[in-house]
C-alpha cells in the first residue's frame, strides 16, 4: 500500500523508524533533512497525490499539545489535542485536511515519548482531569499496523489517569485496544453516517455495518464508545435516511457503554471550502445551498437546523442529554422549522 517512505536524517535509527520500515520491506526509502520541504511545498496535488501518498516519517519538535476548539467537547471543562499524525488513509469528500494542507503525504511523528510528556505537563497546570484528543488531524487508528501509536498511548494513559483520551476513527483496526485491558480513561469513538452518505462521501472508509460491529466488540471488551455523528449531511428524504441510520445504530449497541454522542453538520472554513471545490468541482455535496458566517461556510441554516433538530430528537431518545454533545447550537424546535432552505 505504501510505496515511497521518506524518513527524517533525525530519525533515520529511531526505534519506531526500523520496526515501521521491517513491516513495509518493499517500500523505496529515501533520506530527507526535514519534513516540510516536502510536505509544505507549494504546487502540489492533493487530489493525486491522495491516490498513492507516501509516508514520512518526522520528529516533532515543539507545539505537541494544543488547545481544542470550542466545539471539541465531550464534557470535559480542559481540553486539547496533538497530532501525532497528518492526514488519513480514507478520503472523505467532506475533510477538511484536504483543505488545510497542501500534501497528501502521510507525516507521522515517532516521538510519541514527547507528546507524552507535554501532556503530562499541561496536565500538572490544571485542577481537574483534561480530555487529550488524538484524530483531530488524522484517523486515530487506520495506520495502528504500522504506527502502533493507540497501543503506546494507551499504555501510557493507563498510568495517568487523570488524563483523558479520545481515539477518533473510522477504522476497524481495533486489534491492539482488544489485546489490552480497557481503561476508564479512554473513549474510543467513530464517526458514523449513514450507509448512502457514506458510500456517497466516505471513499475507502469501512462500511456503517463494520463500524458497528468494531464498536460492538469494544464495547464488549469493557471500552467505553463514543458516536460521533459528525457531519451530518444534508438529504431531502433526510428523515428517512436518518431515521433509518439511527434505528440501526442504537438498536446494537449496549447504552451503557456509550460515553458520549456528538452531532454537528458540514462546516468548513472558507479559505478551505474555496480549495477543495477546486479540488473536486463536480462533487454534489458543494453545489448545496450554503451559509457564510463567521468565517465558516455551512449548509444553509434552516436546512442544517432541521437535519440537526431532527437527529438531536432521535439520539435523545436513547441516551440522556447529559452524553449528548452537540458541535454547534441547535435551536429548540429545530426539527419543525418549515421555512425552505
Ligand atoms: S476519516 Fe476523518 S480524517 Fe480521514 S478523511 Fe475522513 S474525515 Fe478526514
Amino acid at each position: 500500500m505504501i510505496e515511497s517512505v521518506y524518513i527524517e536524517e533525525d530519525v533515520r535509527d529511531h526505534p519506531r523508524t526500523l520496526e515501521i520500515l521491517r513491516k513495509l520491506p518493499r517500500a523505496e526509502v529515501q533520506t530527507i533533512q526535514r519534513y516540510g520541504e516536502l510536505f509544505n511545498r507549494k504546487r502540489q496535488n492533493f487530489r493525486l497525490q491522495k491516490q498513492q501518498p507516501a509516508l514520512i516519517l518526522a520528529r516533532k519538535h515543539a507545539n505537541h499539545v494544543l488547545s481544542a476548539p470550542a466545539d471539541y467537547n465531550i464534557g470535559g471543562q480542559h481540553n486539547f489535542y496533538f497530532s501525532h499524525l497528518l492526514n488519513c488513509v480514507y478520503d472523505c469528500r467532506y475533510c477538511f485536511l484536504q483543505g488545510m494542507f497542501r500534501s497528501a503525504n502521510y507525516v507521522l511523528f515517532v516521538n510519541y515519548e514527547d507528546f507524552f510528556e507535554q501532556i503530562a505537563q499541561t496536565q500538572h497546570t490544571l485542577s481537574s482531569p483534561g480530555w487529550y484528543f488524538s484524530g483531530y488531524d488524522c484517523d486515530s487508528l487506520a495506520l495502528e499496523p504500522w504506527s502502533g501509536f493507540a497501543e503506546a498511548a494507551v499504555d501510557w494513559f493507563r498510568d495517568h489517569p487523570n488524563c483523558h483520551i479520545e481515539l477518533r476513527t473510522k477504522s476497524t483496526q481495533i486489534r491492539s485496544l482488544l489485546k489490552r485491558p480497557a481503561i476508564d480513561n479512554a473513549v474510543v469513538a467513530f464517526s458514523l453516517a449513514p450507509d448512502p452518505v457514506a458510500q456517497a462521501l466516505e471513499h475507502k472508509a469501512p462500511s456503517l455495518e463494520k463500524r458497528l460491529d468494531a464498536l460492538r466488540t469494544l464495547a464488549e471488551a469493557g471500552w467505553r464508545i463514543g458516536l460521533r455523528m459528525d457531519p451530518v449531511i444534508w438529504a431531502d428524504n433526510y428523515e428517512h435516511v436518518y431515521g433509518a441510520f439511527l434505528d440501526q445504530v442504537f438498536k446494537g449497541l449496549p447504552t451503557d457503554a456509550i460515553h458520549s454522542v456528538s452531532l454537528g453538520g458540514f462546516r468548513l472554513p472558507v479559505d478551505f471550502m474555496k480549495t477543495v471545490t477546486r479540488l473536486y468541482p463536480e462533487e454534489p455535496l458543494f453545489a448545496l445551498p450554503m451559509t457564510q458566517r463567521d468565517g465558516m461556510v455551512s449548509v444553509a441554516h434552516e436546512r442544517e437546523q432541521r437535519l440537526l433538530g431532527f437527529c438531536r430528537d432521535g439520539i435523545l431518545k436513547h441516551v440522556p442529554d447529559t452524553r449528548f454533545f452537540p458541535c454547534q447550537p441547535i435551536e429548540p424546535g429545530a426539527a419543525e422549522i418549515t421555512a425552505p432552505g
